[in-house]
């Protein structure tokens, strides 16, 4: 089952997510709820408070480009071990529609956490990848990509922000 993803500029995306300390059913569920809330929505990446749970577990396409893209990977608790190189290149969220930024960003990086199950494992990623991971833990810190922009930058963004804070207050008058 797909979930309604949580939009901004709803406070709860600014929430510091707790670690996953529970490695039950209730979380392989809501793991595979992430995994599909974040299929239809064409992402290649989800975290817990993105579905309105202020937990530290994420979900990620490896697979994002093709069209088997197999099992999602679950990650929980993630820190990262080592971060390498860096690269701009344009990011958006499926929690901030149609907002779309150059972010810059390590390139590499190598993170452990704790799978579905709770077993401990250590990941490397680049590019895309290693950028979603970032992307995504941020999101349990409360913090969204558009925090990153440029002071000039923020300027335009402003813009297309106050749109989404009108649409933001008309649906929840619904
Ligand atoms: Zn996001």
């Amino acid at each position: 089952m797909s979930r309604p993803i949580v939009l901004y500029p709803d406070p709860r995306l600014l929430l510091k997510s707790k670690p996953v300390t529970q490695f039950n059913d209730e979380l392989k569920q809501l793991a595979s709820e992430m995994t599909e809330t974040m299929r239809d929505a064409n992402g290649v990446g989800l975290a817990a408070i993105q579905v309105g749970e202020a937990i530290r577990m994420m979900v990620m396409d490896e697979r994002y480009d093709l069209e088997d893209k197999g099992e999602s990977l679950v990650l929980c608790n993630p820190v990262v071990l080592n971060e390498e190189g860096k690269e701009t290149i344009e990011e958006g969220c499926l929690s901030i529609p149609d907002v779309r930024e150059e972010i810059e960003r390590s390139f590499k990086v190598k993170v452990k956490g704790q799978d579905v199950q709770g077993r401990e494992k250590v990941y490397e990623f680049e590019g895309l990848l290693a950028r979603c991971i970032l992307h995504e833990i941020d999101h349990m810190n409360g913090q969204l990509f558009i925090q990153k922009v440029s002071a000039v930058k923020r300027i335009f963004l402003k813009k297309q922000l106050d749109e989404l804070k009108r649409n933001f207050k008309q649906a929840a008058r619904l």
